[in-house]
């Protein structure tokens, strides 16, 4: 063969095997594509009166921890509940050998992509509007019934025009209804009221299955008290009904500060053990922040100018215990001798005290004034790698030796919140886990990482120092439980449960058998579920309990 015509060959050959190759990607690419493009054609054949989308949907691979970042195959934007009950179904009628799972979206507040569903189907709560906000307000104590997409800020609002509020809360109401009763919904008013999931007192839930439940202690009450706190494993919450009690117009709200952690958490408990105590107890460690005090000013009135500006932190570690007085401007001498009284019987630093006046909503939604200016400066889209922890009581000054005073060097990459609140206040029938101990805190590192920094303000050293707090935590055995709990293996979640895993498990296969809801938490995966429900040869026509 001459070398042109070897030439000739080899380029036709070269030709044949690229084309062969090309025609040979497109066709995997065809059926790939044909494979995923299945699953939302038949999503289309479902009557919704909202609507499905199929693209533009990255909003929905996204959250405020903003580190994972799954897209789903489809939005349902549901405009009914039976829009939420269809999908479902649809999905349940699949069977097993679909992977297609679902996830309710509700404000994508959460941290690690909780609410996200890989190549799945993600509800956005938010577009359920039904049914409207309906307050009840007749014999017998005032409650409302919401949306499950409904946001806190907006039931606060509402409630308002008919002088009434919800009673427990979280520090930021920018947040869906759905979302924090799948957690709890914990703030300062918990020692007293319980938190968010202590005060509904009734439930509608479309299951797995796709069937409308609606629950309450009274009815159906396994499935009420499983959804509570129930990471959205047993359904997806479309109604909640919301206890409510007489609001008040205004709120003092105070700062001091200790050095001594004993005596902070002394008072601290002192405060939410007392019948007459402030409405709100919240508490903020300090470390390493010079100058603190001085940045109050501006929306605080130190009680001692003077010596407030003579404090000085000398680099050590302070406590600053945070406190709220609601009050109607009628009533505020009283108000103000009561606060006295309650202040006399506190062994803060007395230079420290700080005050303000703000109304009733100014309070509440304290955090999205905040927020407004971060949205401003670029520094809300953040990644947020948040660490939440409940403590017993029992252990509080060990955690605080090692991690405040060891592991935490500075608190400058956002506040560390600790308080404690009181477990009689929680049901023990909830899905929520908590401490064994009848006083527990939360302690709370509100990270933000700066996106572009490998040093103590990134991602991978905060990650790194969550690291070193938790592997503490579990060589001291101190009997820790995360809050808003993040863990990548089944192995991790039943240890996390502990004693309640059985309970949790039990409950799964009763009302999300084949493990369609809440991906995001990666407890059960689609699948595997099934094939211990198989084995247990339990029928599935007779795993959902309904009274
Ligand atoms: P999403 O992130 O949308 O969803 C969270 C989980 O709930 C997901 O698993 C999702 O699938 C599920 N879910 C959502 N809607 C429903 C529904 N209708 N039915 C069933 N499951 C559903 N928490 C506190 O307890 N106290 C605080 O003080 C507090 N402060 C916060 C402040 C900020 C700035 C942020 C970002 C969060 C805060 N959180 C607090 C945490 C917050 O409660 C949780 O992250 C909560 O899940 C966020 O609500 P979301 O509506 O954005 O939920």
């Amino acid at each position: 063969m001459s070398f042109l015509s070897v030439n000739i060959f080899l380029h036709t050959n070269l030709l044949f095997t690229r084309s062969f190759m090309i025609m040979l990607l497109s066709f995997i690419a065809i059926q790939l594509n044909l494979c995923f493009s299945n699953i939302p054609s038949s999503l289309t054949t479902i009557n919704v009166n909202g609507h499905f989308s199929f693209t533009n949907n990255e909003f929905a691979a996204k959250d405020y921890g903003n580190q994972y970042h799954f897209l789903p195959l489809a939005v349902l934007h549901p405009k009914s509940v039976s829009d939420i009950a269809k999908t479902v179904r649809h999905v349940w009628e699949l069977g097993p050998s679909s992977e297609l799972t679902v996830a309710a979206r509700g404000h994508g507040h959460s941290i690690q992509g909780q609410a996200q569903a890989h190549h799945g189907i993600v509800i956005n709560m938010e577009s359920l509007k039904s049914p409207k906000m309906h307050f009840h307000l007749g014999d017998g104590l005032p409650f409302v019934d919401v949306s499950g997409g409904e946001l806190w800020i907006n039931i606060l609002h509402e409630s308002l025009k008919y002088g009434l509020t919800p009673k427990s809360w979280t520090d930021y109401l920018h947040l869906s209804v759905g979302g924090t009763l799948s957690n709890a919904g914990i703030s300062g008013q918990a020692f007293r009221h319980g938190p968010q999931i202590s005060n509904v007192h009734q439930l509608e839930v479309v299951t797995g299955k796709g069937e409308v439940v609606t629950c309450s202690e009274q009815q159906n009450a396994d499935l009420f008290s499983g959804v509570l706190g129930g990471l959205g494993q047993y359904g997806i919450i479309t109604r909640a009904r919301i206890s409510l009690e007489p609001a008040s117009q205004m709120v003092k709200w105070i700062r001091v500060v200790y050095s001594d952690f004993s005596t902070f958490t002394r008072d601290q408990e002192h405060l939410i053990s007392s019948e007459n105590t402030f409405d709100y107890i919240e508490g903020i460690v300090l470390v390493n922040r010079t100058g603190v005090l001085n940045n109050w000013r501006s929306s605080f009135n130190p009680k001692y100018d003077e010596q407030a500006s003579r404090f000085r932190s000398e680099g050590r570690t302070l406590f600053c215990l945070e406190l709220a007085k609601y009050f109607n401007p009628d009533n505020i001498v009283e108000i103000n001798e009561e606060i006295e009284s309650l202040l006399s019987e506190l062994k803060y630093i007395p230079s420290t005290l700080f005050m303000t006046e703000v109304t009733y909503v100014e309070f509440l939604d304290r955090v999205h004034t905040a927020e407004i200016k971060l949205q401003e400066k670029g520094l809300w889209d953040v990644p947020h790698p948040w660490l939440n922890l409940l403590v017993p009581r029992s252990k509080i000054h060990k955690f605080a030796d090692e991690v405040f005073g060891n592991i935490l060097v500075d608190t400058s990459n956002g506040p560390v919140l600790v308080y404690p609140v009181n477990k009689s206040k929680w049901s023990n029938m909830t899905s929520a886990v908590l401490p064994e101990e009848d006083i527990f805190y939360l302690v709370a590192f509100l990270s933000q990482a700066n996106p572009l920094s490998t040093g103590k303000d990134g991602l991978e050293h905060i990650l790194s120092l969550n690291k070193r707090i938790l592997d503490f935590c579990e060589e001291a055995q101190l009997g820790v439980k995360q809050y808003l709990a993040h863990y990548a293996t089944q192995d991790e979640w039943r240890a996390h449960f502990g004693q309640r895993w059985e309970t949790f498990q039990r409950r799964k296969m009763a009302y999300d058998p084949l493990a369609i809801l809440a991906p995001g938490h990666r407890i059960f995966q689609k699948g595997v579920i099934t094939t211990i429900l198989e084995r247990r040869k339990r029928p599935s026509n007779q795993s959902v309990v309904v009274d």
